[in-house]
């Protein structure tokens, strides 16, 4: 695929990612930081959304800041489907020409992105942390972990555009809402060749397995390896029960088998942002932290007075775990009898 004539292309656009009849969380930060590009790039921040009655969305992306809100809608477009997506998704951006496409590093971003970069022939940094723009030649500084995580490397696409990246959920500010914002909604009619798809979805069947998810908990309980033995997860489980929480959990607990990989926080595992976060037997090890750090409350208990958990911790319990969780336990269910 050739170069492109990258000053034909310009504005910063977001995915929209749709689900079930609701927008992703991720897409409030995308507009955010969307909005921090576009502005020091002089350029117009749009969103761009994929499904079948979808367009009762188009005015809820223009009060979190798009400009424009492209809405791609089709009876063939109601389940997520790669091909279709990709395909009506690529043809919009070939028209229209925007310089920079961000979408959330979701198992949907993830799936839907890459193809699209593929059939633009495009460049794709996958799974940023960071993303601004340089100012001396207007590139999207791309940045994001490499090399397991002991690096974070700043990756730019010079020769090719749009300049396209996904973003890890909970890692950017989420963008405020403001009514009286002002935007053009796009209705976009896809070529029905592209709505054409060789596989189909059969069914969709909900994961129940996670009672709350991490990645959308208010409040996370996790478990490290200072819990001495898998079964005394159960104690986690039980605070988070009388709390409504999620259980996450530390890279050694979840390399020792206690716990499935799904609960892991961190830069490995899943990035958090809940209102409260109690990390027990955790000692705060740096790949740990850039996982939950954001979370607005933090509340430590390790029975080491010099864990680095404790520098960032709001509230920190130099105890042992074992007397400080069954007590917690005890006074909480005592409290929501009354
Ligand atoms: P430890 O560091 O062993 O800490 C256990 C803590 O429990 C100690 O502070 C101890 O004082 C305390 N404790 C012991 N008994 C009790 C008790 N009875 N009561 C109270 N406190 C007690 N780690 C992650 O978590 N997530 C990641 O995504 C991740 N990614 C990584 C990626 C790379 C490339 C690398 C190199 C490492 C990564 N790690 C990750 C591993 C990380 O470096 C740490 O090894 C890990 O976080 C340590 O887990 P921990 O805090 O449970 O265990």
């Amino acid at each position: 695929m050739g170069e492109k004539d990258v000053g034909e292309y310009s504005g910063v656009w977001v995915f929209a990612e749709e689900k079930r009849g609701k927008i992703s969380s991720v897409v409030f930060e995308l507009l955010g930081k969307g909005k921090e590009l576009s502005n020091k790039l002089e350029t117009k921040l749009s969103s761009v959304i994929i499904g079948d009655n979808v367009s009762k969305h188009a005015k809820s992306l223009i009060s979190y800041g798009s400009k424009k809100v492209y809405v791609i809608e089709s009876k063939e477009l109601l389940e997520y489907n790669d091909e279709p997506f990709s395909k009506v998704f690529a043809d919009l951006i070939n028209k229209e020409k925007p310089e920079i496409v961000l979408a959330g590093a979701t198992a949907r971003g993830r799936s839907l992105i890459p193809r699209v970069a593929s059939i633009l022939g495009t460049g794709l940094t996958a799974d940023c942390t960071e993303l601004d723009i340089d100012e001396e030649n207007g590139l999207l500084l791309q940045t994001r972990p490499a090399f397991g995580g002991n690096i974070m490397a700043t990756i730019i696409c010079t020769k090719h555009r749009p300049q396209m990246a996904t973003v890890r959920p909970n890692v950017m500010k989420r963008t405020e809402i403001n009514s009286e914002n002002k935007g053009e909604i796009i209705e976009v009619k896809p070529d029905k060749k592209n709505l054409i798809s060789r596989t189909s979805v059969l069914d969709f069947i909900e994961d129940l397995t996670e009672k709350v998810r991490l990645e959308e908990a208010d409040i996370i309980i996790s478990g490290g390896r200072g819990l001495g033995k898998p079964e005394n997860f159960k104690l986690i489980y039980e605070l988070a029960d009388v709390l409504g929480a999620a259980v996450g959990a530390s890279r050694a607990a979840v390399d020792a088998g206690w716990i499935p990989y799904s609960h892991q926080v961190g830069q490995t595992g899943k990035t958090v942002c809940p209102k409260v976060y109690i990390a027990c037997g955790i000692s705060g090890a740096i790949q740990h932290l850039v996982g939950m750090k954001t979370s607005n409350v933090i509340i430590a208990i390790n029975k080491d007075p010099d864990a680095p958990i404790f520098q960032f911790a709001t509230y920190g319990i130099v105890s042992d775990l074992f007397e400080v969780v069954p007590k917690l336990i005890q006074e909480l269910k005592k409290n929501k009898k009354t």
